[in-house]
Order: C-alpha cells, then sequence, then structure tokens
C-alpha cells in the first residue's frame, strides 16, 4: 500500500514537471536533476538509424529517427502494457523528446520533427538482456539537403542535449 502511495506521489510530481515544462522552455536546475535522476533510475540510452531515401538510383539520407529507451524492472516476465511504471518511463522519455525541438538551435526552418511513443508497445531487447523496455522515437526530418555538414552538426546537437540529461548512446 505503501509503495502504491508513493507510486502515485510520484506520477504527481512527474505532472507537474511536464506542466512545468510546457509553461516554460528554460528548465530549471531543480527539474534538471529531478530528470537525470529519472533517467537513471530508469537506464535511459539512445540509438539513433539514419532514414535514406532512395531517387534516381541514389540514396540520400532524408533525416534520422532518435530512439530513447527506457526500462524499470530486470523481469525478464514482465509485458504488462498496462502496467503504470512502463507509462511513468514512456512519459519521462516524451517529455525529453518534446524538449528537443526547442533546444537545437540549427536553422528549424530545415527540419520537422515527428514523435512517436509507441504507446501500449513494449520492446524486448537482446543489448539489454532481454529486458522489457518501452521506447519513444523522435523522426528528425531534414526538408532540404544542407550538406554533410549540417547533418554532422545536427548529429552533434543531438548528442549534446540528450548528454546534457545523462542520456548516452548504446
Ligand atoms: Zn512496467
Amino acid at each position: 500500500m505503501l509503495v502504491k502511495e508513493l507510486r502515485s506521489e510520484s506520477e504527481n510530481e512527474w505532472q507537474a514537471i511536464c506542466n512545468l515544462v510546457d509553461r516554460c522552455t528554460m528548465a530549471t536546475s531543480a527539474l534538471n536533476s529531478r530528470v537525470q535522476s529519472l533517467v537513471s533510475e530508469y537506464g535511459v540510452f539512445w540509438q539513433f538509424w539514419p532514414q535514406f531515401e532512395q531517387t534516381h538510383g541514389e540514396r540520400r539520407l532524408v533525416g534520422f529517427e532518435v530512439e530513447l529507451i527506457g526500462s524499470h524492472t530486470s523481469d525478464l516476465n514482465h509485458v504488462d502494457p498496462a502496467c503504470p511504471t512502463c507509462h511513468h518511463v514512456r512519459s519521462v522519455l516524451l517529455a525529453i523528446a518534446g524538449l528537443m525541438p526547442g533546444e537545437l538551435t540549427l536553422s528549424r526552418n530545415s527540419l520537422t520533427y515527428n514523435i512517436d511513443s509507441h504507446s501500449n508497445s513494449i520492446i524486448c531487447l537482446p543489448a539489454l538482456g532481454s529486458r522489457s523496455a518501452v521506447w519513444v522515437s523522435i523522426y528528425v526530418f531534414l526538408n532540404r539537403a544542407n550538406g554533410q555538414s549540417f547533418e554532422t552538426d545536427l548529429l552533434n546537437e543531438i548528442k549534446t542535449f540528450l548528454n546534457r540529461w545523462g542520456i548516452h548512446q548504446r
């Protein structure tokens, strides 16, 4: 019972954090450290996948998919799409994903963002010893070809942004 109360208290707290983030894009240092501690609690990491398009026999980079992945349990049998803690992990990932577009300084006209929370889905990752995890995808599309250096700069900005939250590439 106590555990349950603590959990819902922490969800309320998170809701308050999300509202705060919505109101002001500049996160406070208290908020930063709260998010960082959740990131480490849920072992959040990121992966990225370049997205290509084939036109006239030529392969062209059209954007990136950045995946934020987190897990709250090492129980291999934990596959419950209705689990409130998985839901909480997902909401943390979503809040971080939602901050990203505002934090990147590269020309915003050049980019389109699309966030997919894969709600109600759980993945089992061999990289995590088949632990169950939830994930959020951030699709960053390049509206036009900006050249190799733009793409490199963009990826570096994404890395820097995620590093600031203590999220590392895996
Ligand atoms: Zn769960």
